[in-house]
């Protein structure tokens, strides 16, 4: 799970906004090296940028300027200031992007002009060698906005210091930003503290053009909470957004709530340059991501998930739907975000409840393919919320994006994410849903866990680990009072049957997982008797157990 060298952060933006002097405070404040690229390119060429510019001309000093920077892209950790048009050429954005942070800074056009005005040597000044310097930087300024509006992360320096600037830089400098690719392209997952008020150029980066509504699709626990500084965000991006306000719950995961959502849409104006915006769980998630997916035949989506389980789980992959009468999930589509921007620091509202159960689907990736994702969990929640660090929810979702990567339309790997599930779905249901989703989840985990050791391809130990993670985030490991045989029963109900063959996702150990199928009845009998609790049963919770207690 543990990461290196952080990434390279890189600090451009037009002439005049200050990219060299704020970088080095930058650098300076993280203790990082710094890179000033326009130093470097001269040192390279062994004269000053305006002779490059006088005496090979301007491609010649873009090619020497692309290779200055693939190097730099080949190593980590340094803060870069770049030429205020190195991330014009599409090519260099799309590998500075992969590689590091990009922040952008922005100055209006006065500001511009006095600070280059004061400063005749600057480096990129030869393109304000002309007759009308203003209406020159305003050219510029343009036919660059394409360039600078790509980059999530923005700055408006206008009337900031330098130290105050580089203040705002920092806030940038952990933010963590994972790509998913799916058929249709790609989207990013930001991860970092206080994004949230970033919101605006996030959604104009994902491609959603200036002045475009933004339709936010919140409900009535969240949108008090977070609703107006999203709002503040996309407003003070350019974006035109309007609030669309659902009940909260999972009873309203219905069909008549995307329904009403169509029609809010259509009243805020939203077409087809517009986008959907989701704020909430993964039942806000589902249900937006539905409703942008079939209105006018599909739109762009957005997603800010604020619970722990919509941030490692449901916020990616694309899937988005509603319930039916007859099940869960029964109606959807499969519609990929633009991006999804995700502030760990909403976690701190989430109710305690709700964020175990987001901790019982993260443990469940840390089994499925990380060993240390899942140890650091396994402790509890030593420090309170904030063990949910920003680094562990990368590392969960590096799994879960691994995992649809493989397979975007579920038909075949990504089933392995329904570890727990076969088990947790029958007895959510036979409890009458008073067990959470990430309970029930939790405890069949356990089972899945018990029956690979019953079939001997696990070690009885794996149970009593998982057991003892759970236990210390006070998540439920035995079976509520059902009997097993029912539990069975209502197993081979599950929809996420395929035809007459029951497919099981056990764990072989941490980190490791197999699909096995057709598994006898008296086997899973056998693991399920020895989670019941009360007087003389097994009561495993792995803390007070010695390994191996097998009934
Ligand atoms: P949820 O969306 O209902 O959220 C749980 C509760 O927390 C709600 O009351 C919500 O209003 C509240 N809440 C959310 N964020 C909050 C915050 N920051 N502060 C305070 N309160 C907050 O439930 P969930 O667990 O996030 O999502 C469950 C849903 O996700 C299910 O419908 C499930 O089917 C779906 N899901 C989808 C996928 C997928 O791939 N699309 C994957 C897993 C689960
Ligand atoms: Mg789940």
């Amino acid at each position: 799970m543990a990461r290196s060298d952080p990434d390279n952060l890189f600090i451009t933006g037009f002439m005049g906004t200050g990219k060299t002097v704020v970088g080095r405070e930058v650098a300076r404040r993280l203790g990082r090296e710094f890179v000033d690229l326009d130093a470097l390119i001269e040192q390279k060429a062994g004269k000053p940028i305006p002779a490059i510019f006088a005496e090979d001309g301007e491609p010649a000093f873009r090619a020497l300027e692309a290779a200055v920077c693939e190097d730099l892209c080949a190593g980590r950790g340094a803060v870069i200031a770049t030429g205020g048009g190195t991330l014009v050429n599409p090519a260099l954005r799309t590998l500075i992007h992969r590689t590091g942070t990009v922040v952008c800074l922005r100055c209006d056009t006065d500001e511009i002009l006095r600070r280059v005005q004061n400063d005749q040597n600057g480096p990129d000044r030869p393109l304000l060698a002309v007759p009308d310097p203003r209406a020159e930087i305003e050219r510029l300024l343009t036919e660059r906005e394409p360039a600078y509006a790509s980059i999530p992360w923005q700055i408006d320096t206008t009337g900031l210091s330098p130290a105050e600037v580089a203040g705002r830089v920092f806030e940038f400098a952990n933010v963590e930003s994972l790509a998913v690719s799916h058929p249709g392209g790609e989207y990013p997952v930001h991860i970092g503290q206080g994004l949230l008020d970033h919101a605006g150029w996030v959604t104009r980066a994902a491609g959603a053009p200036a002045q475009s509504r933004v339709a936010v699709v919140t409900n009535t626990v969240v949108g008090p909470l977070y609703l107006d500084r999203v709002t503040a965000a996309l407003q003070a991006a350019g974006l035109k957004p309007f609030p669309c306000e659902i009940p909260d719950g999972e009873q309203h995961k219905m069909p008549a709530t995307v329904a009403g959502l169509w029609d809010r849409f259509l009243a805020g104006g939203l077409d087809r340059t517009g986008t959907v915006l989701s704020l909430g769980g993964g039942v806000t998630g589902d249900i937006a991501g539905f409703a942008a997916a079939s209105f006018m035949r599909g739109v762009r989506f957005v997603q800010i998930p604020t619970t722990l389980l919509a941030m490692v789980d449901a916020s990616v992959g694309g899937k988005t739907g509603v319930d039916l009468p007859g099940g869960k999930n029964l109606a959807g589509a499969f519609w990929q975000p633009a991006a999804v921007l995700i502030d760990p620091a909403v976690l701190q509202t989430l109710p305690p409840e709700e964020l175990r159960a987001g901790v019982a689907e993260t443990l469940k990736h840390g089994l499925i393919a990380d060993p240390d994702l899942f140890d650091a969990l396994a402790d509890g929640p030593t420090t309170g919320t904030t063990a949910i660090t920003p680094e562990l929810l990368a590392c969960a979702l590096r799994v879960k994006i691994a995992i649809v990567e493989e397979d975007p339309f579920e038909s075949g790997r990504r089933a392995v994410l329904n570890l727990g599930h076969t088990v947790g779905h029958a007895l959510e249901k036979l409890s009458d849903y008073s067990l959470r989703h990430g309970e029930a989840v939790g405890i069949g985990l356990v089972a899945a866990a018990r029956i690979a050791a019953g079939l001997g391809r696990a070690a009885d130990l794996l149970a009593e680990s998982i057991a003892a993670a759970l236990a210390a985030w006070e998540l439920p490991v035995n079976l509520p009072p059902v009997d097993p045989a029912a539990v069975w029963d209502a197993m081979t109900h599950d929809k996420k049957r395929r035809g007459r063959i029951q497919r099981w996702i056990l764990p072989r150990e941490i980190g490791r997982v197999e699909i096995v199928e057709d598994i006898p009845r008296r086997v899973v009998l056998a693991a399920l008797q020895g989670m019941q609790a009360g007087p003389g049963a097994d009561q495993s919770t792995g803390t007070d157990e010695p390994t191996g207690a097998e009934p």
